[in-house]
């Protein structure tokens, strides 16, 4: 392998002429990068974008290094053409092998997450913007029209911003700036980006923080200054004023110039944190998540590439992007299970966030009020540190939380809401205040069944029941989308009009609702009602505007909203997490009713929760009524801590999922079956070193029409996984039609 000769350029020497030859990683999933020619005149680095050919295409890469050799340079294509952009950082490259080896994943499928817009690789077409003419300044100009003084002020900081930008920005129209332009008040130039965001101000004055607030700040500023731990855990009820505090770290990475990322759970980046977030810094922040536009998407990509883009809050893909300069991560409700992806490339943002902030030497912050298990380990074992808020901002009172005992306190035939409940809300409404009621399944019902012949309603692709969905009249399988009409006869003895719905879901209690409370205003949340982000936004702000009084939803509701009038909240399953056996559905459990419990009274009025529980003994509702002192919560962990240890189980030990599927069961089986034969097993002496239970057929024994079948392995954290991993998948012969995947670290078991 050849290796850099000098500064930035790539010498393969072939046949006595000396070319230029390096290797290009590109974002399909292949692991190798392939080399390629310089072409003469131009000057490529590691970490450049270009455009190359494969086949008969010209495709994105990134120069990964020096050429790999082993194609005789004749043979070898020439790189088409550079682009004008940053190199990608040796950080960032870094990074992306690093996740590439952890999840067992081809380089180039980890690339394709980080070059996810290849548009933004060509330039912008340049733009008309605006700055404030030499000499002319708010203070300066005398005689200035309101909103003219108002433009002024908005484009004081001096970066150029495209016409639209300032109107919004100073509420005006258009043909304000278009007439200051005339007076020569302001000057138009050409930008190429459009980067949003160019500029949240850290010195706007932030709000006074509380006494335990300035010491978490100074606590985490000590951390950031050392960095002798992996990570700092902001630890606090929902209400602490969490979100105050980190923004303070997000202010000092501002000044020192760098950018910073804020990860969230899609479902969390509702517009109430955008408005916070401006509130704190005067501009938002750049978006990412699934719901943007191209446009979008390409500008932001551009912008944090660049290095213009100074802070992005997103979903877990974000991690991906190619910051020029990083400076600070901050992971908020790090427990949240939609941190991981199950799918493409598997991994969990958590956990590679925390890598990318050791590999880029900068600091991490994880914020929750419930933190998973893995992460408290952590900080026990004095791997991380730990802030803790333990109060409520402003002596806002924790709800009380109540268990209602379903053996005992019956709802009517039918009926899912218990009389207790049901007196709770009627005195909630009649204070003028509002309830949710929560229910985490969407539709009608979970099952229907024949009441002839006992026949169920199954999805022809899945394992799994369709739900009946009464607003669109539909059975759905949650699982790949497949949709019916709900058939008048049953399919299998023909009886007519003989469904019958089992159990409830999200509709059928607001059903029961409208019949208890006809006068009330009601609502129904659920991510098949809220589908978009507007559409979600709206419902929100209805909710807070008072405009509905119960409201019923799942989790979509339970997580960073505020509501001020909402002092009821009523869990109407409190034991549904709880039935699977899952290895974290305690942890899970606990985390979601916490969540929920949260959202009632967080303004001046108390809030009062209720847990529905045919199991209040269990010690999850325990811990759960025991809520506002920390002991509770940490007692639960302790106890999760001491069974996962018994059982040698995450996070004390690693386990590996490996899922085979493919639309021939046979093959399936047969391949799953010799993975099963290899399998890696320690030797007697040593079994608890690694062992694989399986293959089963996955609980999902079928998934859009694939047959699944799931092995488990587990192993002492002193194992090399992947590479043991590695040789043992190697070692079977897999038919293409055949699909082998790794789930480092599972979440999901299905
Ligand atoms: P958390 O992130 O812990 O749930 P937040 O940061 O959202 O808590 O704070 C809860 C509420 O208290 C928010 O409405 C926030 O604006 C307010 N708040 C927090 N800290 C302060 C402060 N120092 N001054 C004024 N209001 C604050
Ligand atoms: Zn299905």
């Amino acid at each position: 392998m050849s290796r850099l000769k000098q500064a930035g350029l790539f010498n393969f020497k072939t046949d006595d002429k000396t070319a230029a030859c390096l290797s290009v990683l590109v974002p399909y999933p292949v692991d190798k990068a392939y080399d390629y020619i310089v072409p003469e005149g131009i000057a490529l680095s590691i970490g450049d974008y270009v455009t190359v050919p494969l086949g008969n295409r010209q495709i994105p890469g990134v120069v990964w290094g020096g050429a790999e050799g082993g194609v005789p340079a004749k043979k070898l294509k020439a790189v088409v053409f550079p682009h004008n952009l940053p190199p990608m950082p040796e950080v960032q490259r870094k990074f992306l092998d690093w996740v590439a080896h952890y999840t067992m994943s081809a380089r180039g499928a980890v690339l394709k997450m980080s070059l996810s817009v290849p548009k933004a690789l060509e330039e912008a077409k340049p733009v008309k913007a605006y700055k404030i003419a030499s000499g002319a300044n708010a203070e300066k100009v005398k005689g200035l029209s309101p909103q003219r003084r108002r433009v002024l002020e908005v484009m004081g900081d001096g970066h150029p911003r495209r016409s639209s930008e300032i109107a919004e920005a100073a509420g005006c129209g258009v043909a304000v700036i278009k007439s200051m332009e005339s007076a020569g008040l302001i000057v138009a130039e050409e930008i190429r980006s459009a980067a949003p965001c160019r500029a949240p101000d850290p010195d706007l004055p932030g709000p006074m923080l509380s006494q335990a607030q300035r010491e978490a700040v100074a606590a985490i500023d000590a951390y950031a200054a050392a960095r002798s731990k992996g990570a700092v855990l902001i630890d606090g009820v929902t209400g602490a004023g969490k979100t105050e505090v980190y923004f303070e770290s997000v202010a000092r990475a501002l000044h020192d110039g760098k950018q910073v990322l804020i990860l969230l759970p899609e479902i969390a980046l509702s517009n109430a944190f955008l408005d916070r977030f401006k509130a704190r810094f005067g501009c938002a922040p750049a978006l990412w998540h699934s719901h943007l536009s191209p446009g979008q998407r390409r500008r932001t990509w551009r912008g944090v590439a660049e290095g213009q883009t100074k802070v992005v809050v997103g979903a877990r893909s974000a991690l991906f992007l190619p910051f020029a300069d990083l400076g600070l991560i901050i992971v908020d409700e790090e427990h949240d299970p939609a941190y991981k992806q199950e799918e493409g490339v598997i991994y969990h943002a958590r956990d590679m966030a925390v890598v990318r902030a050791h590999l880029g030497k900068i600091p991490i912050i994880l914020v929750s009020a419930t933190p998973s298990l893995e992460t408290m380990q952590n900080v026990w074992e004095g791997r991380y540190a730990h802030v803790h808020l333990p109060d409520r901002f402003g002596g806002a009172r924790l709800p009380d939380v109540e268990m209602i005992d379903m053996r005992a306190d019956k709802p009517e035939r039918q009926h899912f809401i218990s009389p207790t409940l049901n007196k709770a809300i009627e005195e909630t409404l009649q204070n003028g205040e509002q309830a949710l009621l929560f229910l985490n399944r969407r539709g009608y019902a979970p099952l229907t069944l024949c009441r002839s012949c006992g026949h169920r309603m199954d999805c022809p692709r899945c394992t799994a029941w369709l739900v009946e969905h009464k607003q669109s009249g539909r059975l759905h399988c949650h699982h790949c989308g497949f949709e019916a009409m709900q058939p008048k006869t049953c399919p299998e003895c023909g009886a007519a009009d003989s469904f019958a719905v089992c159990g409830p879901g999200v509709e059928r209690i607001l059903e029961e609702v409208k019949r208890t409370f006809p006068e009330a205003r009601t609502m129904m949340l659920a991510s098949d009602t809220a589908d978009n982000n507007e559409k979600l936004g709206k419902m929100l702000s209805d909710i807070r505007d008072h405009k509905v009084d119960i409201i019923v939803g799942t989790q979509i509701i339970a997580k960073g909203h505020h509501f001020p009038g909402l002092t009821l909240v009523g869990v109407i399953d409190a034991d549904l997490g709880l039935q699977g056996g899952e290895l974290r559905a305690a942890e899970r459990t606990y985390q979601l009713l916490h969540q929920v419990a949260g959202r009632a009274g967080r303004e001046g009025k108390k809030g009062k929760v209720y847990l529905q529980s045919f199991m209040p003994e269990h010690r999850i509702m325990k811990a759960l009524s025991s809520e506002g002192e920390r002991e509770g919560r940490d007692d639960f962990l302790k106890v999760e801590a001491l069974e996962r240890k018994a059982a040698h189980m995450p996070p004390f030990a690693r386990l590996a999922g490996i899922i085979v599927s493919g639309r021939e069961e046979a093959q399936v089986i047969e391949v799953a079956k010799a993975l099963g034969r290899t399998a890696p097993q320690g030797a007697s002496k040593d079994r608890q070193s690694i062992q694989t239970f399986g293959p089963a057929p996955a609980p999902f024994a079928r998934l859009r029409g694939r047959y699944r079948y799931r092995l488990l392995v587990r192993a002492d954290k002193k194992v090399d996984l992947q590479k043991t991993l590695a040789a043992w998948i190697e070692s079977v012969k897999t038919p293409s039609t055949v699909r082998v995947q790794i789930d480092i670290d599972p979440q999901s078991f299905l």
